[in-house]
């Protein structure tokens, strides 16, 4: 049977745009069809924007401590619609550079929804087209708590374009988006106060990593309450916003943000006229090949909820046009010691198996750990501290996990995890020669294990 394409994407983001381009480069004939905004959910209303503003925080750390180095300027203000008109003005640049990666690469754009309506056919204005494989890269959407008021509040999706800057704020959640934006509005001059249900934020992340980090961004005046959650919202007559918290106390706001997870977006794509089947929480459901349970539809990145990181399904997406279109290239994802980084001010880098992780799985570790203030804050009255840590089986000698808090973490962790990659030791560490003066010179000048 003929089919009009070999391969139909629906979702232009991260892992939708990189497998369809992958696979035209290999020959196939490829269409994507996109309803919102190419790039996705990391160029839009995600990754990239979300680094804009955490720049746009820290200047405020930058310039009071610039002082301390001799400089002298007028009192710095903020203007957030200045911020956030700049950073859409960039994202509409990568908007345009998203669709002519496509374009270039041969690939046919639907800049319209698209509704499966049987295992090789999308329905698109109206259209009906054929293809031999269909990849479903839609990803995820925001999910807020069905409490009363629930309409009163945001979601990063919208924070991104807010009008003004809240004078209060608070960030409901405890994940990587929660942290992060309270950062931000923390930053850039909000009252911010972060509440998180369960005992301590980053659920997953190393314990040493979690504590550092609560440490420090309450110096830096966030108001961080675990243990807490909201029931209700309500609109008062100033405009402002009450919240009843769960113990029945009251907290008074300008803005409520929900960072609570999200959920795989899936709305009108039609898959009941399918086989495609979902797990358990929601996410379409794939094989190793990231087959669903439709033997000629796919799925990745976000929306089948394995690593909600856009470097993953980036992989994914070449992983699938290699084995589908080039299979003497194909090698499978390696899930194993992905790097990541939360992008709090201070950040956290890490790769590799927590302090917890690594008990948990049995190994016998050694912990070093390094807390300083930088040289660069030597001269400023700044009291944050970094934190380094080492993870070493003890019996191997192996590196399992290396965790950081502070100032350019992302970029120092990201060589630290080629190092995990080819299983670099400690001895390895240690025999490597510092770059100094450094923070990241830390790492390999560790030599006194945390006692037992
Ligand atoms: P996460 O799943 O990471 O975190 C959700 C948070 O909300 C958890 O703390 C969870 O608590 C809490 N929560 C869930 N439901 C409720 C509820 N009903 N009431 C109160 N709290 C609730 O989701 P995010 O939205 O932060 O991020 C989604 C994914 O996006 C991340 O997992 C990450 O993979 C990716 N991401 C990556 C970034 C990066 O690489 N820097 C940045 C942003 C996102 P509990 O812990 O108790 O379950």
């Amino acid at each position: 049977m003929s089919f009009d394409f070999d391969l139909f994407v629906i979702g232009a983001g991260s892992g939708g745009v990189r497998a369809a381009r992958f696979a035209a480069g290999f020959g196939a004939r490829v269409a994507v069809a996109e309803s919102r905004y190419l790039g996705g959910t990391c160029v839009n209303v995600g990754c990239v924007p979300k680094k804009m503003l955490v720049y746009g925080a820290h200047y405020s750390e930058d310039l009071e401590q610039a002082h301390a180095y001799g400089w002298t300027a007028g009192a710095p203000t903020f203007d957030w619609p200045t911020l956030i008109a700049h950073k859409n003005t960039e994202i509409a640049h990568l908007n345009d550079v998203y669709r002519l990666l496509l374009t270039q690469s041969d690939v046919e754009l639907f800049e319209t929804h698209a509704r499966i309506v049987d295992p090789h056919t999308v329905e698109v204005n109206g259209e009906r087209i054929s293809a031999e494989h269909i990849l479903i890269a839609t990803g995820t959407w925001p999910s807020v708590p069905d409490i009363p008021g629930k309409e009163l509040a945001v979601t990063s999706n919208e924070a991104f374009f807010l009008k003004t800057l809240p004078r209060r704020a608070v960030v409901i959640g405890g994940g990587y988006i929660a942290v992060e934006f309270a950062s931000i509005f923390n930053g850039l001059g909000a009252e911010t106060t972060q509440l998180y249900r369960g005992e301590l934020f980053l659920r997953g992340f190393d314990r040493g990593i979690r504590e550092h980090l609560r440490d420090e961004l309450v110096k830096k005046g966030l108001d961080l309450r675990f243990k807490t959650n909201i029931t209700r919202i309500d609109k008062q007559a100033d405009g402002s916003l009450s919240l009843t918290l769960e113990d029945g106390s009251l907290l008074e706001t300008d803005l409520v943000m929900f960072a609570t997870g999200r959920q795989a977006k899936l709305e009108d794509l039609g898959l009941e006229n399918t086989g495609v089947t979902l797990d358990e929480r929601g996410f379409i459901k794939v094989d190793d090949n990231y087959v669903t349970t439709e033997p000629s539809i796919l799925a990745l990145g976000d929306v089948i909820g394995r690593v909600q990181l856009t470097p993953v399904a980036t992989a994914e997406g070449m992983a699938i046009a290699r084995r589908l279109f080039r299979p003497a290239e194909y090698r499978p994802v390696d899930y194993r010691l992905i790097p990541t980084a939360v992008f709090s001010l201070p950040t956290i880098g890490t790769v590799g198996l927590t302090e917890d992780q690594a008990l948990l799985a049995g190994h016998n570790i050694t912990v070093f750990e390094s807390r300083f203030g930088t040289l660069k804050l030597a001269l400023t009255e700044s009291k944050e501290k970094t934190l380094m840590r080492l993870i070493v089986d003890a019996d191997t000698d192996k590196v399992l996990g290396v965790h950081m808090v502070g100032a350019d973490a992302g970029e120092i962790i990201q060589g630290m995890a080629v190092a995990l990659k080819a299983g670099a030791t400690k001895r390895i560490f240690d025999d490597t020669i510092g770059i100094h003066p450094t923070s990241a010179e830390e790492f390999v000048t560790m030599r006194t294990a945390l006692p037992a």
